[in-house]
């Protein structure tokens, strides 16, 4: 499941190590920052599936970050995971209160947290584990990174790829044009709006090839959506 990263924000080293280790042997890709202020440039640069956030950071409390990043729309749907102190029952209730999905108290086993992570992914993301994705019959396999309808391979590029895979991970749902260079391409792309048509003009070609370009549906004057339901214009 290489798509899957994980935010881990902690600044004790030996921790965020142990950690690294541990969602890598997890199969989850991660990405490391020792401050609050890091957390935040890594967060513009790509959207992770979810985000450790350890109690106490340098800069802010993780507790205050957390709360932060659940005000903000481009962070907000991210899972928290809070790492707090053993049997400190208020900071629980703190950091579920600021908005964290669940917390695990320190010290924890690689094996806790690492089934903690997919309890939530489960939960919140609503994606299973499994590495592929599908509607309309087109699916996406995450680990052979390829696109299939109907047992017929697609061709596509690395980056039609990946705003598919963010397509049919978000069905129904209409965004914007900036909201998908946010959420495809991190928030620090500075791309101009119309590279998302390009984009969206490149996969609906690609699906073209399987009968399959409706998935992909202009939303006049908002953006686009993916939909298998025909749309009514
Ligand atoms: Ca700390």
């Amino acid at each position: 499941m290489p798509e899957i990263k994980i935010l881990v924000v902690e600044d004790e080293a030996a921790v965020r190590g142990m950690v690294r280790f541990a969602l890598e042997q997890a199969g989850f890709g991660v990405i490391e920052a020792p401050s609050a202020l890091a957390a935040q440039e890594r967060l513009a640069d790509a959207r992770p599936q979810l985000i450790l956030m350890d109690w106490m950071l340098p800069d802010m409390s993780g507790v205050d970050l957390t709360r932060r990043l659940k005000k903000d729309e481009y962070s907000r749907d991210i899972p928290v995971i809070m790492l707090t102190a053993k049997g400190e029952i208020d900071d629980r209730v703190k950091g579920l209160e600021a908005g964290a999905d669940d917390y695990v108290p320190k010290p924890f086993s690689p094996r806790e947290l690492v089934a903690r992570i997919r309890a939530v992914l489960r939960r919140t993301v609503g994606e299973d584990l499994d590495a592929s994705l599908s509607l309309g019959g087109v699916t996406l396999d995450d680990e052979t990174h390829r696109v299939t309808a109907d047992d017929r391979e697609v061709d596509m590029g690395p980056t039609e790829f990946r705003l598919l895979r963010f397509f049919l991970a978000n069905p129904e749902r209409v965004f914007s044009r900036e909201q998908i260079l946010d959420y495809v391409w991190g928030r620090n792309s500075f791309l101009e709006e119309r590279t998302v048509d390009v984009h969206i003009r490149r996969l609906r070609k690609a699906l073209e090839h399987v009968g399959k370009e409706a998935l992909i549906q202009t939303v006049r004057g908002v953006g686009y959506r993916c939909s298998d339901r025909p749309q009514v214009s």
